[in-house]
């Protein structure tokens, strides 16, 4: 109803949803990334997560696993969407009319990284992509520090959420 009325005064481009995209390997997802979705859909109407596919990158687990621990992960969660693509992500962006692109900042390194992206892809498109710093306690995680410790038989599970089983 409300929204009704607020239409009737705004053109339509005005109130289409805010959607962003988080893209990445989750290979496998890790509470980092988790505490970057949860805080990414206070600020957006949708999060698509989005996994990247890459056929010259060797995976640990397969596209299926990465893509239902994370759709476990937020079941009860309506505002995120898991999706896998392929090509650019800006492409991709496009294709599902996210205006968003969404990534986390760990420190300087990745910092270093992401600009150059972000700003490629600037200027190729008009897509804005949105930093969030991690939470502290969980800012040392990353995806291949935890498939070390798989490797090594360690204690993995205090390090993603409780949806990645490693069989
Ligand atoms: P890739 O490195 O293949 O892009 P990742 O799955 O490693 O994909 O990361 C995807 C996104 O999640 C990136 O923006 C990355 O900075 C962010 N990220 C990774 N680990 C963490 C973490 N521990 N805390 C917050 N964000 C993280």
């Amino acid at each position: 109803m409300l929204l009704k009325q607020i239409k009737k005064f705004l053109p339509s481009q005005e109130v289409t949803m805010k959607r962003a995209l988080f893209p990445g390997s989750f290979d496998p997802i890790t509470l980092g990334h988790y505490d970057i979705i949860k805080r990414g859909i206070k600020l957006f109407d949708e999060v698509v997560v989005a996994i990247g596919i890459n056929a010259e990158k060797n995976y640990m687990f397969s596209l299926e696993e990465r893509k239902a621990f994370i759709e476990k992960s937020f079941e009860n969660e309506p505002k995120v969407k898991v999706v896998t693509y392929k090509g650019l992500t800006i492409d991709f962006c496009r294709e599902i009319d996210a205006q968003f692109i969404l990534r986390g900042l760990r420190n300087p390194a990745d910092f270093e990284f992401e600009k150059a992206i972000a700003h490629t892809n600037r200027r190729l498109s008009k897509i804005e992509t949105v930093f969030l710093l991690t939470a502290a306690d969980t800012s040392y995680i990353s995806s291949s520090i935890v498939r070390d410790v798989i490797r090594n038989n360690g204690d993995y599970t205090v390090l993603v959420p409780k949806t990645v089983v490693v069989k």
